[in-house]
């Protein structure tokens, strides 16, 4: 893409951050954009916003999501606070569109599990045993596997934690782990740096990560009753010794007990990779205000053109979000250049 545009003769103005919309009399004319101090005034006869919703903005989060920021961790780029939608709202579309937050799988403070064996042995690793504040288990820990579900679990939580024990921080390292993380962190990898994750959290005094050797001293880590504890491990080692998980069912295969010292303790977070929505278009790409009526010289396009999804993330279609991204790229192209010709 960049050669065509050099082909074209285009300029691409790197480092530099679009502020605001410029309006006229209701039109769209242009963008003030800042570059190392400097002001600039571009006017266009079009103007496509393309930046990428506000997955980084958890103040936006806790408005137009279900989420709680405090349950989420947000591990995709950086920089993506929302300006399109705020310059948009500045603009006249009036307020943010509800945002969806497409979470995947779940993670350990601060750590992304697409690059972090301990997030993927902490967060993911359906084997292990999930409880709440109240010490209690609360869904089928095979559901991670599933990526956008557990989020809604770890969601209905106060806080929400995993456990596993020493022998299957052996399993991790030497077998491999069950799970992993797509294609990041495939299944059956030999989790070898997991020892040495484990230690960096524990040296800089992670306060969601915890290496135990009781599970008295586990509980008091995470502020969460102890005997309410035990009585959840003991039961689920139960399920494990009996393969039958009477209470939420999980296949025998991920009903390993939890009982050989030291114990492995982590809070585990929704993992958010972006956010979708908050600006509303048409189905040409044309930035609309609350009562759908287009104002000119305005487009939106990718993860910040909502109403392509609801609340839940489609995994089940790869490239639910890089798709419409490309798709609505090219509409809106096709329609601003359209309008700038015309
Ligand atoms: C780890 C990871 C895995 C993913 N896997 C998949 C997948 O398998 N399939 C899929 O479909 N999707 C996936 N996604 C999501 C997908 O990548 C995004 O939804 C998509 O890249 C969004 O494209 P976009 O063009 O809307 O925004 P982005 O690609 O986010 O681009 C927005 C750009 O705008 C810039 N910007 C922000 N504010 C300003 C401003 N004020 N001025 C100028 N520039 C600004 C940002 O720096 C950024 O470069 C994944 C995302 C992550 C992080």
């Amino acid at each position: 893409m960049e050669a065509k545009a050099n082909e074209l003769g285009m300029d691409i103005l790197k480092s530099t951050a679009a502020q605001h919309l410029l309006v006229e009399d209701g039109t769209v004319v242009g963008v003030q954009a800042e570059a190392s101090g400097t002001i600039l005034h571009v006017r266009a006869k079009a103007v496509i916003l393309a930046t990428g919703s506000a997955g980084a903005n958890s103040d936006l989060l806790a408005r137009y999501t279900v989420r709680t920021p405090e349950k989420v961790r947000y591990t995709g780029a950086p920089g993506i606070e929302g300006d399109g939608i705020r310059m948009a709202t500045e603009a006249g579309m009036g307020e943010c569109f509800r945002l969806m937050m497409p979470s995947i799988g779940l993670t350990v403070e601060p750590l992304a599990p697409f690059s972090s064996q301990l997030a993927v042995a902490g967060a993911m690793e359906p084997t292990n045993l999930w409880f709440n504040q109240r010490g209690e288990r609360f869904a089928n820990e095979g559901l991670s596997q599933a990526y956008t579900f557990p989020n809604n679990c770890v969601e209905s939580q106060v806080r929400a934690y995993s456990v596993f024990d020493q022998e299957s921080f052996d399993r991790l390292v030497n077998e491999g782990c069950l799970v992993g993380w797509a294609m990041y962190i495939f299944a059956g990898t030999k989790l070898s740096d997991l020892s040495d994750e484990l230690q960096r959290e524990l040296d800089s005094n992670n306060p969601g990560v915890c290496k135990a050797d009781t599970i008295d001293e586990l509980a008091s880590f995470f502020d969460v009753d102890a005997a309410t504890l035990k009585g959840t491990i003991d039961e689920y080692n139960g399920y494990a010794s009996s393969g039958n998980d009477a209470e939420f069912h999980k296949d025998p295969a991920f009903l390993v007990p939890v009982g050989t010292a030291p114990f492995y303790g982590f809070r585990i977070k929704q993992n958010c990779i972006n956010m979708y929505g908050g600006i509303h278009v048409n189905p040409n790409n044309e930035v609309i205000n609350e009562d759908g009526v287009v104002i000119p010289g305005l487009y939106a396009v990718g993860s910040e053109c909502g109403g392509y999804q609801g609340e839940t993330y489609g995994l089940a279609l790869p490239g639910s979000c890089q798709g419409v991204s490309l798709g609505t790229g090219r509409v809106a192209g096709t329609n601003a250049a359209a309008r700038a010709q015309a």
